[in-house]
């Protein structure tokens, strides 16, 4: 806890992009940094950069029902974003403001050393399962090997944001959602794993072509 707070702080000193310059604050992430499970979505939006707080909007009450769901709170979890600035208009993030902030999102990981990354939407998944299609992959829990973090368990979702208001989307979600216990079960019960296909952290990686991943389940 020591040491996340320690970064934190470090975060929040952060100027190096000129996001910050944009923003009221930088917003480095909310919850338990001592849990087994750390979700991570693109970037704080208009509520978020008011209130130094990622997911507090629509989507984020959304998310927290789910979590009531599944017997956890926000309080149990830690969230983040791939980029701890808002983008102005909540534009799509810039390849040089994701590389320039990905070294943070990757010391976060490093330091909560979560067993299961849960990926909310299709450009917090492209930053580490590249070249897939949320429509193909939500649902399913991948283990990968990246530079800096190790072996990794990867479960993307579908955005609480665009499943929000639809509905065949919404029931996706909340089935994948349910699964995450039984996920992060599987996680304890399946132990090291060999020949999983090293990558390197990086946010360029999301233009690799040969992929290879291992399925859990
Ligand atoms: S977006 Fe990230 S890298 Fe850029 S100023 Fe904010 S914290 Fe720093």
């Amino acid at each position: 806890m020591a040491n996340y707070k320690i970064l934190e702080n470090d975060i929040k000193l952060c100027r190096k992009c000129h996001l910050r310059d944009t923003c009221n604050q930088v917003v480095p992430g909310d919850g338990n940094p001592e849990t087994e499970i750390m979700f991570i979505g693109e970037a704080p939006g208009a509520e978020e950069d008011k209130q130094g707080i990622p997911f507090v909007g629509a989507a984020g009450k959304f998310l927290n029902q789910m979590l009531r769901t599944i017997n956890l709170k926000r309080e149990d979890i830690f969230i983040a974003n791939v980029l701890k600035c808002r983008p102005p208009a909540n534009r799509d993030p810039l390849p040089e403001e994701v590389a320039a902030c990905w070294p943070w999102l990757l010391e976060q990981i490093q330091t909560i050393k979560p067993k299961l990354i849960v990926l909310l939407g299709r450009h917090a998944m492209e930053r580490f399962l590249p070249n897939q299609k949320i429509s193909q992959i939500h649902g399913t829990a991948l283990r990968r090997e990246i530079d800096g973090i190790g072996k990794q368990v990867f479960y993307a979702l579908y955005h609480p944001a665009a499943a929000l208001y639809q509905g065949s989307l919404r029931e996706t979600l909340l089935k994948d959602f349910k699964r995450i216990p039984k996920v992060v079960e599987a996680i304890e019960k399946s132990g090291e794993i060999a020949n999983v296909q090293k990558v390197k952290a990086e946010p360029e990686n999301r233009f690799e072509e040969k992929i290879k991943q291992e399925k859990l389940f």
